[in-house]
Formats: structure tokens, C-alpha cells, sequence
């Protein structure tokens, strides 16, 4: 029997001891799980639809801890782990016990960013002081101030669902996907909202500034204030009824506050990698592990999810950087759960198993928002007036089409080498986007005459799209990486709702902003059913 043990009881260390189950059962296995949250386990991309009161609480659930526990899994919920002897090969706790391994797994994900900023000192954690308790796991030597929260967890989502709910004003610091999506959600649901940036434009790692400039004005026709050309630089502060500290504004570089009830702070997360880095372990901006998950310093030791950065040994530059970063998004995190899943129930099996993770093909980023539709993927920097307008192999390739309705809140850009897509950007165009998406998956070549995708769009002529967006190959779920064909099976076969579906294929359980398709699917199998949000 091996011993493994899990730190982290996110998502992705969920879809790992899901996975191990079966080996536990059969007593190959035994498996211990430290969670330093109280709560279940939870859907972590839904935190920010719970926070709006898009999703009820129980829409979060995931994984199954009861059958865990029920199978002999040790799940201890509302303990950190605070140590790891790599030579005894045991992990120390908050609770003072230690558990032995012959396998460790870490699943400690990403915590939130605290941007600097003149008022919040005290508030940022050093990225690799170590836990010492469950409750200062992101804690900084003081707590955030009244009034400022980042969005990461249930207790935060707990904050700011209050202000939603009595729609005060509210401030967010940064405008990257997670900060639109929130300040869109916020303010359907009739919450005043500001976003303020320091860039020209939101959503400047995803989009392109024509591209960002075209959400921006569709985010303020939603009733968004945005911000932008503006950088923080501290908070200010005023006294509550109870005489305590509580943010009043945002102070910006220019002299410029921003005044409201309460400050998100959405500038990005970054991998928990305190407790490697304290054991030994090589860590650059995440756990550096091979492409089997593997520590490049431990054999005994894997990472999956957020807190992983998969690399090529040897890869380091000489001041001991390692290139590329975690993904921080779930459908990779859940393939590397059900890698290593692979790994180690061949080797509690007594079977040789050298899988890997497949290789995560290129990103499509789109925005979850009602009304507002963003889209994006690959290269979109690139420069209509800078690209080979022969697409000539000159060293500069690419050719750049780019269409522009800013009136009417739609933008497209192509960026082609060889006539094949390789980055798009697409704004208020709902089907071009579906149909953009659909070719840069499937590197197929565009339409010598590119207009045809944006009439696709068109209310004056019903334009049909070159290929089906429910192709049995087509993507469904980005998620679970599922695809059309295997949920028209599952239909075939007797699911008849979008939660049946989830059930038996997953898709549609991840981020969520699949179900549409997935229901158009069943309708089209004459088993119709609406889709209500979360
Ligand atoms: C608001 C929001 C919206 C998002 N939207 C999307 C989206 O639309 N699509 C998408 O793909 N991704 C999205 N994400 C990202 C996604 O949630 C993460 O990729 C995912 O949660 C990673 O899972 P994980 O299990 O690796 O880490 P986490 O979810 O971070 O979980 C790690 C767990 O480990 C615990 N832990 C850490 N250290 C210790 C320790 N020392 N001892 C014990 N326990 C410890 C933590 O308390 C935490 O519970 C979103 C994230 C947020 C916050």
C-alpha cells in the first residue's frame, strides 16, 4: 500500500481523490486530504456568480467528501499543513500531528494578489512566509482593512455579496477578466460600479486596445463607470460609527479619488508556493514540476493545479528563472488530476505507467457577462499596418484584418499567417465569435473573403456558418474538454437535462458558460429545457 497525501482541498485536489477512490477502496491506497478551509470543498470559478447572487450556495458543491470519507480517505477540513520533512517524508500541521508519505501532492492553488498600494503595508503577504494556521494562509501581519476585499473564496464572496445586495458603490482595482466580469455582474444586479485601470484599456492581456476600448464603452452603456490611464497609489481611509478604520477612496498617481463602500482589489493571483520553497523544492513562479507533474528536486513530490508550473528540467535560465507560468484555469488543473491519477493507481497497482497530461492547446478567453460578448484567443498584438500585407515569409508573416463598429459596440480581428487563424479578437459579435473560435481550435484556413464571417452576425441577411459550431469534434465544454459528440451521445443514450449531461460527460460543470450550448443541443435532440443562470 503506497501513502499519499494531498495538501489543498480545492477543485483540482477534488477531481484527484475522486479519481483515487477506487484504489483507496481496494486498499492499495491510503489517502490523507488537509484542506486549511472549514468549508467543502467548492466550485471556485462560480465564487464570483455567488457574490453577485447569480448561484446559490449548494451550485458550488463539488466533489463528494462524504464518499471520501466513507472509502477511508482521511479528509481533515480546517487544517494546514505547515511543514514538509522531505528526508522523513512527513507533513507537520497546524494541529501539531504529522502525516507520513510515500507520495505528496500539492494542490495549494493561488492566492490573491494585494497590490501595493500606500495604506495596505501590512496587509501584503510575503510570498514565502509559511502557514503557521489555517486562518493566516493568506493573511498578510494585518488583516485587509474594512471595506477592502480581494475575491478568492467564500468568505470574501460573503463580503461582497452584502454590498451588492444593498448596491452601494463599489470600487474595483484592476480590470482584467475576473475584475470585468465582476464589475458586469455587480451592476446588472443594480450595484454602482467603478473599474479603474492603469492601461488604456480593460482586459489588456487578453485584448488588443481597439478591442479593450470597444468593451469599456460597452461596460459603461451597462452602466459600469470605467476609469482608465490611472494608477493607484494608496487608499484612504475614514472612521465608521463604531470608531473604526474603513475605505473611503482610492488615491490615484494623478491626485485623483475614487470614493465608494467598498475596494476589490482584482489584480490577478499568484501560486502558493511557501511551503515547497521552505522544503527545498525548486519553485520559480509556481512548484516547478516535468511534464509528469514530478518536482524537478523530488521524486516523491508532484504539483497539480494552480500552484504548479510545468517546465522542462534543465529549462532554468542561468539566475534560475524557469520559463512559462500556471495556466489559472481549471480545465488544466483537472487534466493534470486525472494524469496523475493515472500515475499512481498504476503504481499502487503494481503496473509501469509514464503518463502525462496532454498538451493544453492555445487559450480562448471569453468574457462571462450577460449582453456583453468577448472573445479572444493567440496572437492579438499584431499590427495591421506593420504585417506583410502579402503575407510574404519575411520575418513579419502575419496578416491583419480588423473591423471596427464602435457605434454599434462590434470589433473583429484576424490575425492570419498562411491564411490560418492564429489570434482573433471579437467584440459584440456572438457568432462570429462561435465561428472564430471554431476555426483558431481547429487551425483551419479562413475564408479568402473575410466579411463572410462578419455577416454571420447580421440581422439584414441570414448568413449560415461555414462550419457547424456542433460538430462532433467542435468544443463544447473548454472546461472538461468535451466535446459536441460526446454529449450528443450521452443524450442519445438517455440524459435528457443539462445537469444530466454535467453528470455523466462533466461538461457544463466547471465555469458554466457552456449549459447554453449544451441545452440548444438537447433542444435539437427534441429534449428541450431552459437554462436558468448559475
Ligand atoms: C472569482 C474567480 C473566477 C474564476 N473564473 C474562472 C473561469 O471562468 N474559468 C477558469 O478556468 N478558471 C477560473 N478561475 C480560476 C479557478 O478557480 C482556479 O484555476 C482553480 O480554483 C484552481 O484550483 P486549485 O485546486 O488548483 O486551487 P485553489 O482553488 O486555489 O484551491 C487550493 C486550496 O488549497 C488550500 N491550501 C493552500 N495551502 C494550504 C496548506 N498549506 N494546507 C492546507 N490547505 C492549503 C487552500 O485553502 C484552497 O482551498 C476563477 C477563480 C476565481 C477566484
Amino acid at each position: 500500500m503506497i501513502r499519499v497525501v494531498v495538501i489543498g482541498y480545492g477543485p483540482v485536489a477534488a477531481r484527484f481523490v475522486e479519481g483515487m477512490l477506487d484504489s483507496v477502496r481496494a486498499g492499495e491506497v491510503a489517502l490523507a486530504v488537509l484542506g486549511a478551509e472549514q468549508a467543502d470543498v467548492y466550485n471556485r470559478v462560480l465564487v464570483a456568480e455567488y457574490a453577485v447572487g447569480r448561484a446559490d450556495r449548494d451550485t458550488l458543491d463539488i466533489g463528494d467528501t462524504a464518499a471520501a470519507r466513507a472509502a477511508g480517505v482521511d479528509v481533515r477540513l480546517g487544517e494546514a499543513a505547515t511543514g514538509i520533512d522531505r528526508e522523513r517524508r512527513r507533513v507537520r500541521t497546524s494541529t501539531g500531528s504529522h502525516l507520513p508519505y510515500d507520495r505528496l501532492v500539492l494542490a495549494t492553488g493561488a492566492r490573491a494578489n494585494v497590490p501595493t498600494l500606500a495604506g495596505l503595508e501590512r496587509s501584503r503577504r510575503h510570498r514565502l512566509a509559511r502557514p503557521h494556521d489555517p486562518a493566516d494562509l493568506d493573511r498578510g501581519a494585518r488583516p485587509l482593512p474594512r471595506g477592502v476585499v480581494t475575491l478568492r473564496d467564500l468568505t470574501d464572496a460573503e463580503l461582497v455579496a452584502d454590498a451588492v445586495r444593498d448596491r452601494r458603490r463599489i470600487v474595483v482595482l484592476g480590470a482584467g477578466v475576473l475584475g470585468m466580469e465582476f464589475a458586469l455582474a455587480a451592476a446588472e444586479r443594480g450595484a454602482r460600479v467603478v473599474v479603474v485601470h492603469h492601461g488604456p484599456s480593460p482586459m489588456a492581456r487578453n485584448l488588443d486596445v481597439a478591442g479593450g476600448r470597444t468593451l469599456a464603452l460597452a461596460a459603461s452603456a451597462a452602466g459600469v463607470e470605467m476609469v482608465a490611464h490611472s494608477r493607484a497609489e494608496g487608499i484612504l481611509t475614514r472612521t465608521d460609527d463604531a470608531g473604526r478604520a474603513h475605505f473611503d477612496a482610492l488615491l490615484c498617481a494623478d491626485g485623483k479619488q475614487v470614493h465608494g463602500d467598498l475596494l476589490l482589489l482584482s489584480a490577478g493571483a499568484a501560486p502558493r508556493v511557501e511551503l515547497a520553497a521552505d522544503a527545498g523544492l525548486v519553485v520559480s513562479t509556481g512548484v516547478v514540476v516535468d511534464e509528469h507533474l514530478r518536482s524537478w528536486t523530488d521524486p516523491h513530490v508532484f504539483a497539480i493545479g494552480d500552484c504548479a508550473q510545468v517546465a522542462t528540467p534543465g529549462s532554468a535560465a542561468p539566475d534560475g528563472r524557469v520559463p512559462g507560468a500556471s495556466a489559472g484555469l481549471i480545465g488544466p488543473g483537472w487534466r493534470q488530476a486525472d494524469a496523475l491519477v493515472e500515475l499512481l493507481r498504476a503504481e499502487a497497482a503494481g503496473r509501469s505507467a509514464t503518463l502525462a497530461p496532454p498538451a493544453e492547446r492555445p487559450t480562448v478567453v471569453m468574457l462571462k457577462a450577460e449582453g456583453v460578448d468577448v472573445c479572444a484567443g493567440g496572437v492579438v498584438d499584431a499590427d495591421p499596418w506593420d504585417a506583410d500585407p502579402q503575407g510574404h515569409s519575411c520575418g513579419r508573416a502575419w496578416q491583419v484584418t480588423v473591423w471596427a463598429d464602435p457605434a454599434r459596440g462590434g470589433y473583429v480581428k484576424l490575425v492570419t499567417r498562411g491564411g490560418v487563424l492564429e489570434g482573433f479578437v471579437c467584440v459584440g459579435m456572438p457568432r462570429t465569435a462561435a465561428e472564430l473560435t471554431l476555426l483558431f481550435e481547429r487551425g483551419s484556413e479562413l475564408p479568402a473573403d473575410r466579411t463572410a464571417l462578419l455577416r454571420l452576425d447580421s440581422t439584414d441577411a441570414l448568413v449560415a456558418p461555414a462550419s457547424d459550431p456542433f460538430a462532433p469534434d467542435a468544443t463544447v465544454c473548454w472546461c472538461n474538454g468535451v466535446t459536441a459528440g460526446r454529449i450528443t451521445e450521452a443524450i442519445d443514450a438517455g440524459d435528457d437535462t443539462v445537469a444530466c449531461v454535467g453528470r455523466s460527460t462533466r461538461a457544463g460543470t466547471g465555469c458554466g458558460g457552456c449549459k447554453g450550448r449544451i441545452a440548444e443541443l438537447l433542444a435539437r435532440a427534441g429534449k428541450g429545457e431552459t437554462v436558468s443562470a448559475g
